[in-house]
């Protein structure tokens, strides 16, 4: 489903993204850690090019994203991306936010954009907040909106960019459950997050990175129990 291959990324001088090679398969939920500055948000958002990659591979759904002969906002409809700030409409109630790209950019009619809205309000257990506005909300229902957005697109993949880092404490779990059960009905995820516990559990792999690397790629058992590389031993002592 995604493939870096030998990817560099440079922002003008600075050497961001140094040799990263992944691969990440249909259904699999790769866990992204790593200290602030390492490079995570970066190679996240090459994956729909929100960043364009400087060298090497990068294939997405079967699609090189650095091709300029790519349709890249086809690649786009299959990727939904939920941000730290959740970036929802302010002036739009809930379920607008959520209907508005698959009429605009799907041509879905209102009405069953409205229907796939709901189920999806559902799923995240807020749909008693459709008419609401996101001001009215808790950051934790925002969250889950955001995640209901990306849903109603109904992307092959979901990239989340530390979901919970903005967060109250006592709302991260609500937004880490609904996480979970995506995880279980088999979407292709890419997380990056500081919540270990949820890395521990769901991930089927934890990548470590540090200084624009890929230091460490492991299934988290071994990740967390013995990790086989000093940075990632100094990082968790930090985290755990
Ligand atoms: P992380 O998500 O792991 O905290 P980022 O991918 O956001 O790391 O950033 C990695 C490095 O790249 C940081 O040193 C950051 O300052 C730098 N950086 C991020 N975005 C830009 C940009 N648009 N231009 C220049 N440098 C950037
Ligand atoms: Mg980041």
């Amino acid at each position: 489903m995604i493939d870096f291959q030998q990817v560099d990324k440079h922002y003008g001088h600075f050497h961001v993204l140094k040799n990263i090679n992944l691969h990440v398969e249909e259904g699999e939920v790769v866990v992204v850690v790593g200290p602030s500055g390492s490079g995570k948000s970066t190679m996240l958002r090459c994956i729909n090019r929100l960043e364009t990659i400087t060298r090497g591979q990068l294939t997405v759904n079967g699609a090189a994203i650095n091709d300029k002969k790519t349709d890249i906002n086809k690649v786009r409809r299959d990727i939904g991306m939920v941000f730290q700030h959740f970036n929802l409409y302010p002036h739009k109630k809930v379920i607008e936010n959520i209907t508005l790209a698959p009429v605009k950019v799907l041509g879905v009619p209102k009405a069953e954009a409205e229907q796939t809205a709901m189920y999806y309000l559902e799923k995240v257990g807020i749909a008693d907040k459709a008419k609401a506005y996101p001001n009215q909300l808790s950051g934790g229902q925002q969250q889950r909106v955001a995640i209901a957005r990306g849903l109603a697109m109904k992307p092959k993949i979901m990239l989340f960019d530390e979901p919970t880092s903005a967060l109250d404490p006592e709302m991260v779990g609500e937004v880490l459950d609904v996480m979970r059960t995506l995880a279980k009905e088999g979407m292709t995820m890419v997380v990056v997050t500081h919540e270990m516990g949820f890395a521990r559990e769901v991930a089927d792999r934890v990548i470590f990175m540090d200084q624009g690397q890929i230091v460490e790629e492991a299934a988290p058992e071994q990740f967390f129990a013995s990790p086989r590389e000093e940075r990632t031993r100094t990082f968790l002592s930090r985290v755990l």
